[in-house]
């Protein structure tokens, strides 16, 4: 069986992570989407809501899980008995952090292989943190994120 882990922060969850899923479920038996807990970023949605948010938006995916993580990638893909690790692509920018990420995962773990997929043109501008500030001015976001997602940063936002 193959089984792929996709990492991230997902806070919240755009159409680029969901075309990454799509794509990445089709190559994988099991494709796990873990939520990092990472400490050091001060989140919009806690833990709970962003994977409320994923498991609502892979509902149609059969072979798609929605988990969370503390510490390193490449121990809860062991756990999971997992042989890659997928990562998004968007530009050039990307590149150099996940190139780095990428080759400490393969020294700590050389059983774990990054596998990266390539955003897709329309989606290559996407990113969590453009979304948010968007939508925290009050801009549309329809194009940029499923609806259940929009719903939940009109939501946020009202509130604030
Ligand atoms: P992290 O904090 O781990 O970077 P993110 O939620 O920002 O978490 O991103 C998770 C993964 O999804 C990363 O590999 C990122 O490059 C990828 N990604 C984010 N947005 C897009 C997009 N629009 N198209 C393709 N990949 C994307």
């Amino acid at each position: 069986m193959r089984i792929a882990v996709y990492p991230g922060s997902f806070d919240p969850v755009t159409n680029g992570h969901l075309d990454i899923i799509e794509r990445a479920a089709i190559l994988f038996d099991r494709l796990i989407v873990a939520v990092s807990l990472n400490p050091g970023k001060q989140p919009l949605f806690s833990v709970e809501e962003r994977m409320d948010m994923l498991k609502e938006v892979t509902q149609p995916f059969y072979n798609v899980i929605v988990d969370a993580f503390n510490g390193l990638t490449v121990n809860f893909a062991k756990k999971n008995e997992a042989q890659a690790i997928i990562r998004g692509l968007r530009a050039i920018s990307d590149f150099e952090n996940e190139f780095m990420m990428a080759l400490t995962n393969k020294k700590l773990q050389t059983s774990v292989e990054t596998v990266f997929l390539m955003t897709r043109a329309e989606y290559s501008f996407i990113s969590s943190s453009a979304v948010k500030e968007v939508a925290s001015f009050g801009g549309c976001v329809k194009d940029m994120v499923p609806p259940v997602v929009a719903e939940r940063l009109r939501e946020k936002f009202k509130n604030r």
